[in-house]
């Protein structure tokens, strides 16, 4: 072809020192005008291509970007409803203020159908609406917001005025602060004889939660749930609130937001609730949620109506995914469907890769600092060796060692050869295997390899004593 080292940085767009530097590492010493054969351009290519196409991978599965506040628009803001969470200590009232919210706002501005659990639902109160998280407490609020999702705006902490401050309101008061969002306080149920709402209020002072009345900024409400008293009252607490927010968002960019919840339908496919936070969606759209993809094919409110857009803050189920994902997963709305099944693909093999690279691989290097990460009780090893005596002796010295409370945990314990079914084995338990005079089979030998599996030979028992101790507290000498 007559192309020379330039030619070729050109066409790369790169510089010609890191072309001359790529061929020394692939073995050709070349300078910047001496011609190349096509064999070695083709190579080149190639290794820039499935670099570029990496690249590319890497930059379509990254939909985060796009939840940046800095992209969006400030002057195409609007007001939008607050997104509330109900949490509290069991029985105090949740799910019945849930339920008494549903009976009697419910209003997507229609009238008719029977309001369904679809995990979220709009309020009204004169013409303002308020979106309510459905599912209470607050195991599923942090697990969505360690998936990525930080949706809610307001939590209402039920306390229960004939019960007072429990370990559960203690438990949802951290996970309101450690999630940035204000609380107001409904104290609940004081309908009933022997409630007692100002101890709660006195209760909460230690908490930081301190009402108006006592110069503190926390909204109490007095509630009682079941019979409806002053639930109209926290609703106009909770639009007060969420004024002083000033919830906007921009509903002219393609939609984005996050799973609510999700589940596979036997007729319908992969159903899935999802809070739009930006931008307007709507049927049609090509969709990438967490690492699944697809296209809106049908959206409906909590009334099971067909809705044709949803603005933010605005809660709706849709169908048309590849796959089923999680609660607390971003979706974003892309240019087409193919770049939509591109993110999706990318992500899930992002994902599986993560997976398998995470996968609880345990290693005699880096056995101190996942012991301290996983907090480990024991430390799982597989034993294998020439002979019975040496298993046993192995075994039985491996079993004394304790650190800090740790213990060895031998998982399995054999004479002979390390075998494919060792190494299942030692994935499947996070374990090390240590080989005594003995070593693997070559099938084991590239399993490990490949699921990064740590094996250890060994030839004086002392030696695996020692090396094993030393990795768990941290002294290990590295082998090069
Ligand atoms: P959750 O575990 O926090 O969801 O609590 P629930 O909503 O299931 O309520 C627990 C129990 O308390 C149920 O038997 C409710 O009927 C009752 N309850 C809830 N709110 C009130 C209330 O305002 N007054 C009275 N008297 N009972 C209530």
């Amino acid at each position: 072809v007559g192309m020379n080292v330039q030619d070729l940085a050109k066409l790369l767009h790169r510089d010609a020192t890191e072309i001359i530097k790529k061929l020394f590492l692939l073995g050709v010493v070349t300078n910047q005008n001496q011609s190349l054969d096509e064999d070695t351009i083709e190579v080149l290519a190639a290794d820039y291509g499935i670099e570029a196409q990496q690249k590319a991978e890497e930059d379509v599965a990254d939909i985060d970007r796009f939840f940046d506040d800095e992209t969006i628009d400030e002057a195409a803001l609007v007001p939008r409803a607050p997104v509330v969470t109900i949490m509290g200590h069991v029985d105090h009232g949740k799910t019945t203020l849930l339920d008494y919210l549903r009976k009697t706002n419910v209003t997507a501005g229609e009238a008719g159908g029977i309001t369904q659990h679809i995990g979220a639902y709009q309020a009204r109160l004169n013409d303002k609406l308020i979106t309510f998280l459905d599912t209470p407490g607050h195991a599923a609020f942090t697990e969505m917001r360690a998936r990525g999702a930080n949706i809610t705006d307001i939590t209402i902490l039920v306390v229960a005025a004939d019960d007072g401050v429990q370990p559960q309101t203690i438990e949802a008061i951290d996970h309101a602060k450690a999630a940035g969002t204000p609380v107001i306080v409904a104290v609940n149920k004081i309908d009933k004889e022997g409630a007692n709402p100002e101890q709660v209020m006195n209760q909460l002072m230690a908490y930081d939660l301190v009402p108006e009345e006592y110069g503190g900024d926390t909204i109490f409400v007095k509630i009682s749930a079941k019979m409806g008293q002053n639930v109209d009252q926290l609703l106009e607490m909770i639009l007060l609130e969420a004024d002083v927010l000033e919830l906007k968002a921009d509903p002219t960019q393609p939609a984005r937001g996050s799973v609510i919840e999700a589940r596979l339908d036997k007729g319908r496919g992969p159903v899935s609730t999802v809070l739009v936070q930006q931008g307007t969606l709507r049927v049609g759209d090509p969709i990438v949620v967490g690492n699944t993809y697809g296209r809106v094919r049908t959206m409906t409110n909590e009334k099971g109506h067909d809705v044709e857009a949803a603005t933010p803050a605005t809660p709706v189920q849709i169908t048309g995914l590849n796959e089923v994902p999680l609660a607390g997963d971003r979706f974003l709305v892309m240019a087409d469907e193919k770049t939509a099944r591109a993110a999706g693909e990318a992500r899930a093999k992002r994902a599986r890769e993560e997976v398998r690279n995470a996968s609880s691989v345990v290693t005699l290097d880096t056995l101190f600092n996942t012991m301290a990460e996983k907090a480990m009780k024991t430390v799982p090893v597989i034993v294998k060796a020439d002979v019975q005596g040496s298993v046993e002796a192995l075994t039985g010295s491996l079993k004394k060692i304790e650190v800090d409370g740790v213990r060895v945990d031998v998982v399995h314990a054999a004479v002979g050869a390390i075998n494919e079914s060792d190494i299942s084995l030692a994935e499947a338990s996070s374990a090390i295997v240590l080989g005594f005079n003995v070593r693997p089979t070559p099938f084991a030998k590239s399993q490990a390899n490949n699921d990064k599996i740590d094996m250890r030979f060994y030839s004086v028992i002392y030696d695996a004593i020692d090396d094993v101790t030393a990795a768990m507290k941290g002294q290990l000498e590295p082998v090069y």
